[in-house]
């Protein structure tokens, strides 16, 4: 790039910096030994940043089975790689805005970009590449150039901005007025924040119809595809270079309006997850429309085909689905088994170490339980069984887990309960049990009674794994028995 531009960037004073969190998440993405953990407790100093972590864990985009209440669990459905790109783009996002005068052409470009890295996202999908969040943070980063011209040049940008037809038009304006287009200027800004060099690469690429990787192809088009949708004049040569862009990256036969209309379908979130408000543009409807018409125009087979296998696949993922929560679940009672819960415990562990939480579980073995067997028989044992889970989950909260152990023993997770908060749920429930009757034999109300053993990993105790937690709650468990059952008896007290 021109030296001159550089030192006239560099020098100016209101050239958009990364925030603090960025840069430490920066410095994150480039250290091999950087974890979920070290990542959650620089996420966790920034609540905004927190909130929309949770808000992207919880959307359709990533929508998992249950719903993710708290930072560690977002994090972790997501994975590390994933976390440091939706976080980067998310604290850049947030630190770019903000230069006085230019407002409009701001949140034009931001525009561009949500759509970009949407379109990114969406493309990445089609073309089977792996690294999709890493694509929407390229694909929300590659206008930054515009950004800094806007912010370190408001009145020599603003007219070129103003004067440019179209994006190639801009291009050609960027590199007369100032010796570089802004993919050029993007990439050297990236560099200079030292953010991740594939970064820099597709920024510098965004432009070119030569891009050296599917993913700077993904990039390119997706950049293309934002201009597009955001430029109501849509001319013929806009719409040329989007529709070969898009070619140039997918290969799996989505066109560039089915691409479009799938991007209107995921808009609503994106626009949301960034707080930009994009709208739908007008000619949106003739997108659609337009697209219908191919549909209709396609090879009637083909298209009984294709919906044919998607309903087959649907189904087939369908019962995927249900045998996958099936093998999670014990048969008889609804909740989780044993199975699952020590893989839960194990990430509820994990996640209350990061964030250094208190965690706190309970196993809970009904009283006498042969007996009821043996006096009223195995069914109402197991309807007693059933009912009992039922009662455990109707009284504590939607966070809590509660899976069946084995025979008549429960294991219950209370993620953030303290020993105090964890016995206070505890006795509530023995009472509620020695109140509800679980079965009703020949008119008779059958009540029940537990013992249940508590731990808790917290400020008083640590334990090393969640093994040794759950080896605790056991050996409460047995102190419960021990002093006369119907009670609930906390570990190290
Ligand atoms: P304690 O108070 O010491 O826990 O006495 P208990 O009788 O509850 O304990 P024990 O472990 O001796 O007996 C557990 C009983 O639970 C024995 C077993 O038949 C019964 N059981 C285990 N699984 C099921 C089941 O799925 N259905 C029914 N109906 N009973 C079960
Ligand atoms: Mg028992
Ligand atoms: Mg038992």
């Amino acid at each position: 790039m021109h030296p001159e531009l550089e030192a006239q960037l560099l020098h100016c004073r209101t050239l958009p910096t990364p925030p603090a969190v960025a840069l430490r998440i920066i410095e994150l993405a480039q250290d091999p030994m950087a974890d979920l953990n070290a990542t959650a407790r620089v996420i966790g100093t920034d609540p905004a940043l927190s909130a929309r972590m949770l808000r992207v864990a919880n959307s359709p985009l990533y929508a998992g089975r249950r719903r993710v209440e708290n930072l560690g669990q977002a994090l972790t459905l997501l994975g590390l790689n994933a976390t440091l790109s939706l976080a980067l783009g998310f604290s850049l996002a947030q630190g770019l805005r903000g230069a006085a005068g230019t407002a409009s052409d701001q949140e034009q470009i931001w525009r561009r970009s949500v759509l970009a890295a949407l379109a990114a996202r969406l493309l990445g999908g089609h073309a089977r590449l792996k690294r999709l969040e890493d694509l929407m943070l390229a694909g929300l980063l590659q206008d930054i150039g515009a950004l800094a011209l806007l912010q370190a040049m408001p009145d020599a940008y603003g007219p070129v901005r103003a004067a440019a037809t179209d994006s190639t038009d801009l291009l050609a304006r960027e590199r007369a007025a100032f010796g570089a287009d802004h993919a050029e200027i993007g990439a050297w800004l990236a560099r200079h924040w030292q953010l991740p060099g594939y970064l820099a690469d597709a920024i510098g690429a965004s432009e070119s119809d030569a891009p050296a990787d599917p993913f700077q192809a993904c990039v390119a088009a997706s950049g293309a595809v934002a201009g597009l949708w955001l430029d109501d004049r849509q001319t013929a040569d806009q719409r040329e270079l989007a529709r070969a862009r898009v070619q140039a990256c997918i290969a799996d036969g989505t066109t560039l309006d089915d691409l479009l209309v799938q991007l209107a379908a995921a808009l609503p979130e994106m626009g949301a997850m960034f707080d930009v408000h994009i709208s739908r543009p007008e000619h949106l409807a003739s997108i659609a429309d337009h697209a219908k018409e191919l549909l209709i125009l396609r090879n009637l087979r083909e298209i009984q085909d294709a919906a044919r296998a998607r309903t087959e696949a649907r189904a087939s993922e369908d019962q995927v689905r249900r045998l996958t929560e099936q093998s999670r679940r014990d048969p008889l009672t609804g909740v989780y088994n044993r199975l699952q819960m020590e893989e839960v415990l194990e990430r509820e562990f994990a996640t209350a170490v990061a964030l250094q939480q208190p965690l706190s579980i309970a196993f809970i073995d009904l009283d006498d339980f042969k007996h009821i067997n043996d006096r009223y028989g195995h069914l109402v044992g197991d309807r007693v069984l059933y009912q009992f889970a039922q009662n455990l989950q109707r009284l504590l909260r939607s966070t809590d887990l509660v899976a069946r152990y084995g025979g008549e023993e429960f294991l219950v997770v209370l993620s953030h309960s303290n020993e105090a908060s964890a016995a206070r749920v505890l006795r509530r429930i023995l009472e509620e049990t020695a109140r509800v009757p679980m079965a009703e034999v020949d008119g008779k109300p059958l009540y029940v009674t537990f013992s249940a053993g508590l731990a808790t990993h917290g400020t008083t105790r640590q334990f090393a794994d969640a093994r040794s937690l759950l080896q605790a709650a056991d050996d409460a468990l047995y102190g419960a028995k021990r002093e006369g059952r119907n009670r609930v008896s906390q570990h190290g007290q």
